[in-house]
């Protein structure tokens, strides 16, 4: 069943984070569907532009919509990813989506704020909820490269204006995690003293977390003893954080990169290990599996697993 992004919120704020999984093809959606039954979690779909232009954005639409009927237990929101206005405009007028996400964080405060504001008014006309991004988050995402060096922490204060200004719904906030596989040199823990900062100024907002993959280094050493060439040094947020960040307000918390790391793990050792093999649906199954036990673990941590008969006697 698909719900509102703002009805799953409402049961998980400061309790639980609600993982927010991207997905590009069928493999992942089965895989998707059948970790969130397994760990009886609620989740979110996240699409993003790239996402929508891999095939045609019908077909994303068709798999969901199937899945939908293949688990009918399924509770789900579906949201748009990084999109720019025009995006937006697109999947608020499609009917299909739960939420948008409109990130304009690389423009000057006041730009954010004015396309932000537009964005909202559109999508709040038709009952769909708005995702905003204030503070820059490094790395590499799709077309979206910013330099470590320019990435910034949200401030706080700042994030109350732009919330009263904007209307928004929740907030990406950059509090400490970076997009893509490249994260952080040796360890490094997420800014609590920030998200706790934000929580207490805004009190209510949902705070979403961007960049959350951990890259688990056995998973890298994994790939590059399967012909992979990962930079063995890379780290991401340590997993173990995810729930002390969800009770302070982070309510959502994308995983992306972790995905594509199985994805990326299972078909590599499959052909390493069957080097006469061609047919792609084995590693294509190994994979559904794989990525199923992946969205389950991920779920434990977040504290979504299990949430599930909560959010539906929430309805
Ligand atoms: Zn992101």
């Amino acid at each position: 069943m698909i719900v509102t992004t703002a009805q799953l919120y409402k049961v998980a704020y400061k309790k639980f984070a609600v993982g927010a999984y991207n997905i590009n093809n069928l493999e992942q959606t089965m895989g998707l569907f059948r970790g969130n039954m397994q760990s009886k979690a609620p989740f979110i779909i996240q699409l993003s532009k790239g996402a929508r232009g891999y095939t045609d954005k019908r077909m994303l639409e068709a798999i969901i919509r199937t899945a939908e009927q293949i688990f009918p237990e399924a509770i789900f929101a579906v949201h748009l990813d990084h999109g720019d206005e025009q995006t937006c405009y697109d999947c608020i007028d499609s009917g299909f989506y739960s939420s948008v996400m409109i990130d304009a964080s690389h423009e000057p405060f006041a730009e954010n704020v004015a396309i932000t504001k537009r964005v909202v008014d559109r999508a709040h006309a038709k009952g769909i909820s708005v995702e905003a991004e204030l503070g820059m988050l490094g790395g590499v995402e799709e077309d979206i490269k910013v330099d470590e060096g320019h990435a910034c922490l949200t401030n706080p204060d700042e994030a109350v204006e732009f919330v009263k200004q904007t209307g928004c719904d929740s907030l990406a906030a950059a509090i400490g995690t970076s997009h893509g596989a490249y994260k952080f040199k040796g360890q490094q823990s997420l800014r609590f003293d920030v998200i706790e900062a934000i929580s207490q100024k805004i009190p209510g907002m949902p705070i979403v977390m961007h960049g959350s993959s951990s890259v688990p280094v056995e998973e890298v050493q994994r790939i590059n003893a399967a012909g992979g060439k990962l930079d063995p040094s890379a780290r991401g947020v340590n997993e173990n954080e995810y729930l002390p960040a969800a009770k302070l307000g982070v309510t959502k918390v994308n995983i992306d990169t972790d995905g594509r790391l199985v994805w990326m793990r299972v078909h590599r050792e499959f052909f390493r290990d069957k080097p006469a093999d061609f047919d792609f649906r084995p590693p294509g199954k190994i994979f559904m599996q794989a990525y199923a036990d992946f969205i389950a673990h991920k779920n434990e941590k977040l504290g979504s697993a299990g949430q599930l008969d909560a959010v539906r006697a929430s309805l």
